[in-house]
């Protein structure tokens, strides 16, 4: 599942959805950060254990709507204590797929 991730994540660099960012912050008090690219690229996040939920999109006709949400998180070493600072993804792996998948308008990325 990691590399079906980072393969569209080579494929989807000039998607705009990964240019927003994600502050990585230590107790400490320093902080970082990093956009969406970074968070994903090299393979360093970790695939959390999904856990369900109710769907939101719940309609009346159906009672028991459940969705799965399997979060993705990165550790790294804080540069100024070395302590391991523990990032949650705002995305779930369900979510981030179709995102990486929606193709950006712009076609140079093929020339
Ligand atoms: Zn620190």
């Amino acid at each position: 599942m990691k590399d079906a991730i980072i393969s569209l994540l080579e494929q989807n660099k000039k998607n705009k959805f990964l240019k927003n960012t994600i502050e990585l912050r230590c107790k400490c008090g320093f902080s970082e950060k990093i956009t969406y690219y970074d968070f994903l690229s090299g393979g360093k996040f970790e695939i959390g254990k999904p856990t369900h939920t109710v769907s939101p999109f719940i309609s009346e006709s159906i009672y028991d709507e459940t969705i799965s949400v399997t979060p993705l998180q990165l550790s790294r070493k804080c540069p100024t204590c070395g302590e391991n600072i523990v990032a949650v993804f705002p995305i779930s792996l369900e979510n981030i797929i179709p995102l990486l998948q929606s193709k950006p308008p712009d076609l140079l990325m093929y020339g």
